[in-house]
């Protein structure tokens, strides 16, 4: 059996790390991959990593973007109410 001799590209990479590839058949097909090929593997750790560094640096803007939300509404309860 010869391997097609494509190499996963970068931007299916980032997906299968983002959890956006949901069809088995391209899920199979990227894993058969990733445990024959260290070149890619290599290059889905740096993608890994750069995969939680966007997620660390979305999580800090979701807090800052939620937590004057969640603020006010209850302060606005309180002055309605006084
Ligand atoms: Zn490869």
């Amino acid at each position: 059996m010869r391997a097609s001799g494509r190499h996963i590209s970068d931007h299916d990479l980032d997906r299968y790390y983002l959890g956006m590839i949901r069809e088995e058949r391209e899920l199979a097909v990227l894993e058969e991959h990733l445990l024959a090929c260290s070149d890619c593997v290599a290059r889905a750790q740096q993608t890994e990593d750069l995969v939680d560094e966007l997620r660390v640096a979305l999580s800090s803007i979701d807090d800052l973007q939620c937590e004057p939300a969640f603020r006010k509404a209850p302060r606005l309860r309180a002055v309605g109410s006084a």
